[in-house]
C-alpha cells in the first residue's frame, strides 16, 4: 500500500524547535512563561481584541466563556445541530442545556431563518425572561459556530441577539482566519473561543483560547483558569478554580504556528480550488459553497455523496478510499441523536440528517503535494 494520506495534519516548519527549545533550555516549560503571554497578545491582535486569555484546549475555553458570560443552570444556549459535540458538553459543565437549530443547505452553517422562527414562536417574555415555551426554561445565548472553517451569517444573527437580548459566544475552533464581510470570525460575540488541538487550522499540541473586549470577563476568566486563587502566596482561594492553564511550551508551539496562518490559510484555499476544479464535472457529488460576504479557510474540504446518482454512499466511498491509503471523515452525528443530549429540545431538524448521511471530508492537511492530491482526485473519479 501506498502512504497513507492523512485527513488533517499538524505541520511543523517554522520556529517551533527554536522557541520549545527556549522553553526547555530556561527551565520554563510550566504554567506561566512569556510564550503565553505573546500567544495572547498575538491571538488578541487576531481577533481584533482587547483580551485573550489562553487555556488547556477549546473545550474549556467554551467552559468558562459560558461560566463568566453569567448563563446559569437550567439556561439554555441555542447552537447548531451540525457540529462537533464540545460546545454542548461545555453548556452542560454548567447545567445549562443547548438547544439545537437546525443547518441551511447551502453551507451548512447554522438556518438563521429558523433561529428566527425558533425565538418568535416557541419562546416568549414572562417576568422579563424569554423562555422556550417547550421546556420552561430561559434562553440566554446564542452560539455561532462557525462550521468547517466556514462563517455563519453574523449580521443576522446578532440582529436576532440584539432583539432578543441575548448573549453571543463564537466557537472559533474550526474557523481561525476565517472572515465575513472582511471582519474576522471571533470578533463579533461577547466572547469567542478558538481551539489549538492537532487537528485545526493551527495547533499548540492541544490548547485554547477565549478573546473577549470585556475586561471584567478577561480578568474573571484567567482568575478561574488559573484555580482561583486570590493571594500571590498563600493558598487562598475565593471560588471553586479550574486548571486549565496553557503551558508555555503548548504556547510556543502555537506561537510559532501562528506565525504560519497567513500562509496556511493561503494552502487550503488552493487546496479547496484543486478540488472544486477536478471534482465539479463528477455526477452525483455537491462540492461545498461559500456564502456572499463569506471568506472560508476550507478547514475541512467536504462533499456530499448522492448515493443514487453517484453510484456508492458516502460511507462506502470511505472505505474504497481507505482501500486506497487515503483517509476521509463523515461530519458529525447531528447532536440531537446523541443519548447525552436526549433531553435537550431541537428544532425543526429536516436538512441535517441528509448532511451527515451524505457528507465526507477529504485529505485537506496544508501540506498535501500536489501529487497527493492528485491521488485522491483520482481514487474518487
Ligand atoms: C475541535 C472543536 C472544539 C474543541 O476543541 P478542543 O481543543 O479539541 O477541546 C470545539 N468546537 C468545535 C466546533 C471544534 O471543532
Amino acid at each position: 500500500m501506498k502512504d497513507l494520506i492523512p485527513l488533517s495534519v499538524p505541520v511543523i516548519k517554522g520556529n517551533e524547535w527554536k522557541y520549545v527549545k527556549d522553553c526547555l533550555d530556561t527551565g520554563w516549560v510550566s504554567s506561566v512563561g512569556a510564550y503565553v503571554d505573546r500567544f495572547e497578545e498575538q491571538m488578541a491582535k487576531l481577533a481584533g481584541r482587547k483580551y485573550a486569555i489562553a487555556c488547556v484546549n477549546g473545550t474549556s475555553a467554551l467552559h468558562m466563556a459560558f461560566l463568566v458570560a453569567g448563563i446559569k443552570a437550567d439556561e439554555e444556549i441555542v447552537m447548531p445541530t451540525l457540529t462537533f459535540a464540545a460546545p454542548a458538553f461545555a453548556a452542560r459543565y454548567i447545567g445549562a442545556w443547548p438547544v439545537f437549530i437546525d443547518v441551511e443547505p447551502d453551507h451548512w452553517q447554522m438556518d438563521i431563518n429558523k433561529l428566527s422562527e425558533f425565538l418568535e414562536k416557541e419562546c416568549r417574555y414572562t417576568g422579563g425572561r424569554l423562555v422556550n415555551r417547550h421546556t420552561k426554561r430561559t434562553v440566554r445565548a446564542i452560539l455561532a459556530v462557525h462550521v468547517l472553517g466556514h462563517p455563519v451569517d453574523m449580521d443576522e444573527l446578532l440582529g436576532l441577539s440584539r432583539k432578543y437580548g441575548l448573549l453571543v459566544i463564537e466557537d472559533v475552533a474550526e474557523s481561525i482566519g476565517a472572515k465575513y464581510h472582511q471582519q474576522s470570525t471571533g470578533s463579533f460575540g461577547d466572547l469567542a473561543c478558538f481551539s489549538f488541538n492537532g487537528n485545526k487550522v493551527i495547533t499548540c499540541g492541544g490548547g485554547g483560547m477565549i478573546v473577549t473586549d470585556d475586561k471584567k470577563m478577561a480578568q474573571r476568566i484567567k482568575h478561574l483558569t488559573t484555580q482561583a486563587k486570590s493571594d500571590p502566596i498563600e493558598y487562598l482561594h475565593d471560588e471553586i478554580g479550574f486548571n486549565y492553564r496553557m503551558t508555555n511550551v503548548q504556547a510556543a508551539i502555537g506561537l510559532a504556528q501562528l506565525e504560519n496562518l497567513d500562509e496556511y490559510i493561503v494552502l487550503k484555499k488552493k487546496i479547496a480550488g484543486i478540488y472544486d476544479r477536478h471534482l465539479k464535472k463528477i455526477k452525483g457529488l455537491s462540492l461545498p459553497q461559500q456564502a456572499p460576504g463569506a471568506e472560508s479557510i476550507w478547514w475541512l474540504y467536504t462533499v456530499l455523496v448522492d448515493k443514487a446518482v453517484f453510484g456508492k454512499d458516502s460511507r462506502a466511498l470511505m472505505k474504497s478510499l481507505a482501500v486506497a491509503g487515503i483517509q476521509s471523515r463523515p461530519l458529525w452525528c447531528p447532536l440531537y441523536k446523541l443519548a447525552p443530549f436526549k433531553d435537550c429540545y431541537a428544532f425543526k431538524i429536516a436538512v441535517v440528517d441528509r448532511l451527515y448521511e451524505q457528507a465526507l471530508s477529504l485529505p485537506s492537511s496544508v501540506n498535501l503535494s500536489a501529487e497527493d492530491l492528485q491521488r485522491v482526485i483520482k481514487a474518487i473519479k
